[in-house]
């Protein structure tokens, strides 16, 4: 759980059980880290610590550039207004293809293909590097899917 490596190769789990779900595009199970991003930031400006929390790799920065979202505010530590968001989703449903970066609009299809999947926003600044966990919560219609030999992504 809470994890940070998004790009690594996840062993195969088991499928959750059933459960019945009102709104599959409903976010639930939701995880906020506004205290945790709170506490990074005013580390940063008591002690002036930029490299700890401003550690974005080349390869976070990349995916930034080229599928990060408007996060529709300024980055709390450059204040530069062109914040970018990404959305990772994750789940033993969705076989190799877990652990992609999705666009926003993408999920509310998901949530009507898979029965759960647990979705992680980022939020990355790539003129200072930083970078944050913000929320992360489930989505999905409640009946877990076999996993298929090969999804074709569309
Ligand atoms: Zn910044």
């Amino acid at each position: 759980m809470g994890s940070s490596g998004a790009t690594k190769k996840q062993p195969v789990e088991p499928l959750p059980e059933p459960e019945v779900v009102a709104d599959p595009t409903k976010p639930r199970q939701v995880v906020n880290y506004v205290m945790q991003r709170r506490a990074a930031l005013r580390g940063l400006t008591r002690n002036g610590l930029r490299d700890d929390v401003c550690d974005a790799d080349p390869m976070l920065l990349r995916t930034a550039k080229y599928h990060g979202e408007a996060a529709g505010r300024p980055c709390p530590v450059c204040r530069k207004p062109d914040l970018t968001q990404l959305t990772y989703t994750f789940s033993p449903e969705m076989g190799e293809t877990s652990g992609r970066v999705r666009s926003t609009g993408e999920l509310t299809t998901l949530a009507h293909e898979f029965g759960a999947f647990r979705v992680y926003v980022v939020e990355v600044c790539r003129h200072c590097y930083w970078n944050h966990l913000v929320v992360s919560y489930v989505l999905g219609d409640g009946n877990p899917r076999k996993l298929a030999g090969r999804r074709s992504s569309s």
